[in-house]
Formats: structure tokens, C-alpha cells, sequence
């Protein structure tokens, strides 16, 4: 019998590895090379604009309209010598990924010819038409303008043809409509509220950086087996399929040798995000088969939720290179672990990194303290607004699971700063901190082994673990945009840190010594943000407060993104039981009724040769085969019929909260039910009638 899913499994595994190009450059000299960068600035640019462009990019200084032509024309050089003959500005609406509209440097010369022309004011603003993104109802629909304009502090970056310029994007009311400009004004607070904090202990400290080094997992797929499954090409996961008798049990992926095909990939991955600037460094075999991990090294928090962006683009374009399929989903493949992307958070000042302790004296060891327990009372007080700011129709699967990150977001410090914090908070005041006249004053802080600090959680199960000299929010899901839920982290940190002064402020006031102020405030913290459980409302008062108050989002912004959040849920649902009913009906019913015809026909025809009596008795198990399947079939019809119905009563709910609720109890569950009767038929037909690549062939790569 002739079977295409096995043509094509064995197509898969036959694939070769492809050959790269051989190149003597190294990593070093890829890095930056189509990444409009300080040095190429200093090449295309006159100097005074240079200078004026090296003030915006540090001090964040306003970009004078009169240096951003010279700025364009210097950039229009340089993509011109690296082949590029469009522009785009390249921003991140809220839908997943990144958009883009290019435009050719064509302009016509007014003498019937045409010159190639890229001015300042494209360079700094467009008007892309935004009626077609995701805006939550903040854009009447008479204006459907948005403009896009140039976060300079982004260097701008080719590729292939197109000139990409990163840009904000915000209504013509001056709403955000993406996640860049609330994650610039996000990093904006902290700076603010961490360097007024930072000057208690050194008043010289003139800026705060915020940064992240994100650690992306993902799945790879043959492309071949990916056209072959539906729900794979349509949602991203498999909606059906019954485990592999061998999946991860054996421990055997996990840092074990990564086959050669994907080598090739990661090469050519790697090399890709180096000529654009991504600092890529790690990259290892993940939990499950088919999994696997990139990590760059950490860098500015705006910078990195770019190149993050710009990663997942390139691993879509390379995988297909080398005939392999990304799989970004939270949860492509039932039964066995997910992918998130670890987000590794960390602030640092102009002179130096403020998670970390470094012992030399008690001005460090306090600013320590107050860094990690005004980070956790961020983190505390809006624990259900990051939890928000996390969830999605796809990480659900890996959030509610029994994977590494629970549902709730607790923290977890180790041992030592544990013990730390408990000292400061349960020690006598006179005997932590003494004032002794000339010799300044006496803090009584235990030390900290700095290996140790180093040794902390290594056991993956806190969802916000202090890792020596960061934070590690694990709970983000591999395909979400960072900056997601860096905005509420960022901007609860802020919160906390402003709340921490204006409290110092108020005792020092009264005529308290300003470091004893600091330790009062402190131990109380330590007390408040002890219950790690707290579990609040992700959209409270509590939380507009807060954006509002440390200028990052107003209400209707907030309100508009919220909107947008459930109305995404629900799609994403809504297209998940459109193809498991079209799955179920076209594809395995039909299968699984031939394949009863055929044992149907067996039993009448063993009964013809063998007579009633013994013919019975010999196809007793295909008679009983014939019930089940019979009743497997029953099951799933009623069940897509239920799924249809259920669907078209939900989708006649306003309310898009609502909606996105009924989809998620009603529609959800009936969905598994269905697939647990087509995940039975998958064991009962026979393999070769089967026409969807199962597990066993999709998640191992040869
Ligand atoms: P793991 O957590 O799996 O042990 P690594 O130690 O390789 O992985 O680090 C993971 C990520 O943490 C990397 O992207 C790295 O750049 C980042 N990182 C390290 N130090 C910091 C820091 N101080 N701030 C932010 N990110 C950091
Ligand atoms: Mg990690």
C-alpha cells in the first residue's frame, strides 16, 4: 500500500546537513557588520553631527530635526555601499512579531530621471496607516493614522536589501500602539527613581541602566513532516497526537550532542546574528527532543528586546534554509516540556553593576540590600499584573502545567541573601547600625561569600530567581515580546524604588540620620514583601496607579492593550477548533472508517469460509476493534458539533473579556476531549493508513 506520511518521514531522515560557505572571518570581525554602529557613525557622519549623535544615543538628548538629515545622508552612504536600496522603518505593533513597510530610495530627480534621496524627516517620522493593527479601540476609525518614529537609541541595521530603521509607533492622539515606546518611558522611570536611590550611597552616579540578557528555547521541525501536520502549519502546536513510547525520559537530550543537521542551522543562525549585532554565545540541546537554546550576552534593556525580536525573525528565515521549521510555541507538543525564554534582568550605574554585591564596605552591602528588596516589593505588590503581562492563549499550556515556572510568580533569593535579609530584619537596630564619630559608621551586615551568591537556585523551579547579580523571570513565553512584561517589571521596580525615597525623605526630614532612615525603611520592606503568595488582580486600580504615576502608560492605553490581549486569546482559540474540527472530520474519521471497512470485511469473510460459530470465535478482538473504533467515531462527531455550537454561542458575546473567558472554559476542554478519542484511534489503525506524522517522527531529528 502506498503511504505518503511514510515518503515523507523517510525524506526527513535521509536530508543531509547543508554546506555552508567556508570563511576564514571570525566571529569578531561578523560581529556588527551590517549594524550602523559607533564606528561607522564616525566614519559616514561629519564630526560635529557625530557629536550631537553620541549626546542622543547617551544622555538621551532630543534629536535636533537640523542634524537629522546630515545623520540620513550619512546612513543612505552606508547602505548604499552595503547594497541596500530600500528603507523601512521597523517597529513592534501589538501582535506578535515585528512590521515593517519598505520603501525604495527612489525619488524622481524633476528632470525625468531619477536620484536616490533618504532625508532626515524619513528618516525620523512616517505615517504608516494603522487602521490594520491591533489598537484596542483607541483609534477612532476616522483617523486611522499612526506614525512611526526613530528610537535612536537603536542603531539602525541592513538586511538583505532594506534599510531597517527601529522606530516607536503611536497613534495620532499620542496613544502607544506598540511595545517599544511604554518599555522606552518604563526604562525612563527606573532610571529616574534608581539614580535618586543610587545617590544615597554615591552621589556622583548619573545614570541607571537597565539590562537584559534573554535566553531563548525553541522547537525544530523538517519542514516536510511540518507541511504534512495542519494544526502544526495553522496554530503552531499539534492539536493531536498520541506520545512517542520514548520521548525525554531517558534525560538524554538535554547538553547531549546536537545532531548535525541542526549544527549547520545554528552556524549559520549565529553567523547571521552577528553581522547584526546580536552578541549570540550559548547554544545546547534542550529538555525534550527537538528542543534547543540560544542565549546572547546580556546588553541594554531596549537594544536587547530588539535583537530578540530581530532573533526569532532570522530563525524563521534560516530554519527554512536548511528545510527545518521554527517552532516558537509555548507548547508544541503535548506530554513533554515547553519552551520559554528566561529573561535575565539586572540594573547597573555608569560606574558600576547594583545587583551585586561586592563587600568592599558598608555603603555596598546596604545599597545591595535595598536594590534586591525594593525589586522584590515591585514585584510583590503587582504580582498578578506580571503574571498578566506573561500569560497568552499559548504559554497558558506551560503556565498552568507543572513545568519550572508556577502560576503564581514567587521569588526565590538562596540561602544566603535569605539569611541576609532575616538578620537585618530580626537584629536589634543599636547593634546593626552605630554611628562611631570620626570612623563613620558601623553597619552590621554579615558577609557574603561571592561563590556562593554565584551557587544560587540552580534547581529551575522559581519563576523570579536572584542568580547572583540579576534576576531570572522564567515564566515569559518563548514567542512573547519581551518587553511585555519588562514594561510592569521595569515600571513595579520604579514604583517600589520612588516609594522607598519619598519614605527615606520623610524621616531624614523629622531630623533622622539619613543611613538610619535607610535601614528603618528597609527592615520594614524585608517584612511586607515576605509573603512570596500574593495574588492579585492583574488590571487593578492599584496597577493604572502605577503606570500613571511613573508616566509609562495612562489609563487608556492600558485599558486598549487589555482589550487587545483578550480579543488575541480568543483567536488564537477560535483558530485552534476550527482546524481540530477540520482535522477530525477530513482527515481521521475518514482514515479510521476505512480502516473499519477493512476489518468489517475480514469478519464477514472469516465468517463465510469458517461458518457463524467458528468464524465468530476467530474474529472475536477485529469485532470488539470495530465497537471501540465505532465508538471513538460517535464520540468525536458529537464533540465537534458541541465545539461548533459552543463556538457560535461565544462568539456572540460583546464583551471581549467574556468572550476570551468562554473560550478558555468552554471551548478549550472539549477540544482535549476530542483529541484524546483521535490520540486512542492513532493506537488502534493501522500505522501505515495513518496520514499525520506521528510524534515519534516529528520530535526526533536525524
Ligand atoms: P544559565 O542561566 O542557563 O546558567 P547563563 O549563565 O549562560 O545561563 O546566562 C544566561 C543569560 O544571563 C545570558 O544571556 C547572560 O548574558 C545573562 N546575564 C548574565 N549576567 C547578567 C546580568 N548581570 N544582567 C543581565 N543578564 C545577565
Ligand atoms: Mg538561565
Amino acid at each position: 500500500m502506498d503511504n505518503l506520511r511514510f515518503d515523507v518521514v523517510k525524506e526527513a531522515f535521509r536530508k543531509r546537513p547543508v554546506k555552508l560557505e567556508v570563511t576564514n572571518e571570525r566571529p569578531s570581525e561578523q560581529f556588527g557588520k551590517y549594524v550602523f554602529s559607533r564606528d561607522k557613525m564616525y566614519k559616514y557622519l561629519p564630526v560635529d553631527i557625530f557629536n550631537k549623535m553620541m549626546d542622543v544615543m547617551e544622555n538621551g538628548e532630543r534629536l535636533d530635526r537640523s542634524i537629522a538629515d546630515g545623520v540620513a545622508n550619512g546612513m543612505k552612504k552606508w547602505a548604499k555601499d552595503h547594497g541596500a536600496t530600500h528603507y523601512t522603518h521597523w517597529f513592534q505593533p501589538l501582535t506578535e512579531g515585528t512590521a515593517e513597510k519598505h520603501d525604495s530610495f527612489i525619488e524622481s530627480d524633476g528632470k525625468g530621471g531619477m536620484i536616490e534621496e533618504f532625508s532626515g524627516k524619513l528618516l525620523v517620522q512616517q505615517e504608516p496607516d494603522a487602521s490594520s493593527f491591533p489598537s484596542g479601540g483607541i483609534r477612532n476609525t476616522f483617523e486611522a493614522r499612526g506614525y512611526s518614529a526613530w528610537d535612536p537609541t537603536s542603531p539602525v541595521f541592513i538586511i538583505d536589501d532594506t534599510l531597517c530603521i527601529p522606530t516607536i509607533f503611536i497613534s495620532y492622539t499620542g496613544e502607544a500602539l506598540d511595545y517599544k515606546a511604554p518599555l522606552l518611558r518604563s526604562l525612563r522611570a527606573v532610571n529616574n527613581a534608581a539614580k535618586e536611590v543610587c545617590q544615597y550611597f554615591y552621589p556622583d552616579v548619573k545614570k541607571v541602566h537597565t539590562n537584559l540578557g534573554w535566553e531563548q528555547e525553541y522547537f525544530l521541525v523538517d519542514e516536510d513532516l511540518f507541511f504534512a501536520r495542519p494544526d502544526l502549519m495553522l496554530t503552531g502546536r499539534t492539536l493531536m497526537g498520541h506520545d512517542s513510547a520514548k520521548n525525554q525520559q531517558m534525560d538524554d537530550h538535554y547538553f547531549g550532542t546536537i545532531p548535525e543537521r541542526v549544527q549547520a542551522f545554528m552556524k549559520d543562525l549565529e553567523i547571521h546574528s552577528l553581522e547584526l549585532g546580536i552578541p549570540v554565545k550559548t547554544r545546547h540541546n534542550e529538555v525534550a527532543p527537538g528542543q534547543f537554546e540560544l542565549a546572547p550576552i546580556f546588553e541594554e534593556c531596549n537594544l536587547a528586546v530588539d535583537h530578540n525580536m530581530l532573533l526569532m525573525a532570522l530563525m524563521k528565515k534560516v530554519a527554512h534554509r536548511h528545510s527545518f521549521r521554527v517552532l516558537l510555541h509555548e507548547k508544541p507538543f503535548a506530554g513533554i516540556n515547553g519552551s520559554g525564554k528566561h529573561n535575565n534582568w539586572s540594573l547597573s550605574t555608569d560606574t558600576g553593576i547594583l545587583l551585586h554585591k561586592s563587600g568592599k564596605n558598608t555603603n555596598d552591602n546596604l545599597r545591595f540590600v535595598v536594590f534586591i528588596v525594593e525589586t522584590l516589593m515591585g514585584v510583590y505588590k503587582h504580582n498578578g499584573l506580571l503574571k498578566a503581562s506573561v500569560m497568552s492563549a499559548t504559554n497558558d499550556h506551560r503556565l498552568g502545567a507543572n513545568e519550572a515556572p508556577p502560576a503564581i510568580i514567587s521569588s526565590f533569593l538562596g540561602r544566603q541573601i535569605t539569611d541576609l535579609l532575616e538578620h537585618i530584619e530580626k537584629a536589634d537596630k543599636q547593634n546593626l547600625f552605630t554611628v562611631k564619630g570620626k570612623q563613620g559608621i558601623h553597619l552590621d551586615i554579615p558577609e557574603i561569600p561571592e561563590l556562593l551568591i554565584d551557587n544560587t537556585d540552580r534547581n529551575r523551579t522559581s519563576p523570579f530567581a536572584f542568580t547572583g547579580n540579576r534576576f531570572e523571570f522564567r515564566a515569559v513565553g518563548s514567542e512573547a515580546n519581551c518587553a511585555s512584561s519588562l514594561i510592569v517589571l521595569n515600571t513595579a521596580v520604579a514604583e517600589a524604588l520612588t516609594n522607598f525615597k519619598q519614605r527615606v525623605d520623610a524621616l531624614t526630614e523629622q531630623g533622622e540620620d539619613q543611613m538610619s532612615a535607610i535601614i528603618e525603611i528597609i527592615r520594614q520592606d524585608i517584612k511586607t514583601c515576605k509573603p512570596i503568595h500574593f495574588d492579585g488582580n492583574g488590571y487593578s486600580d492599584e496597577s493604572v496607579q502605577m503606570f500613571e504615576a511613573m508616566n509609562v502608560m495612562k489609563r487608556n492605553e492600558l485599558k486598549a492593550r487589555n482589550e487587545v490581549k483578550w480579543e488575541t486569546y480568543t483567536k488564537k482559540i477560535q483558530i485552534e477548533a476550527r482546524v481540530m474540527g477540520d482535522l477530525a472530520m477530513n482527515h481521521i474519521i475518514p482514515v479510521v472508517t476505512h480502516y473499519q471497512s477493512r476489518l468489517a470485511k475480514n469478519v464477514s469473510s472469516m465468517i463465510d469460509i469458517f461458518g457463524k460459530e467458528e468464524g465468530e470465535r476467530l474474529t472475536a478482538r477485529n469485532v470488539k476493534i470495530l465497537r471501540d473504533i465505532a465508538e471513538h467515531i460517535q464520540a468525536i462527531e458529537t464533540g465537534v458539533d458541541e465545539l461548533v455550537e459552543a463556538r457560535k454561542i461565544a462568539n456572540k458575546i460583546d464583551c471581549q473579556r467574556e468572550k476570551a473567558i468562554a473560550y478558555h472554559d468552554i471551548i478549550t476542554p472539549k477540544m482535549e476531549e476530542i483529541r484524546q478519542h483521535i490520540d486512542k484511534l492513532e493506537l488502534i489503525v493501522s500505522d501505515e493508513m495513518w496520514t499525520l506524522p506521528k510524534y515519534r517522527e516529528l520530535l526526533f531529528i536525524r
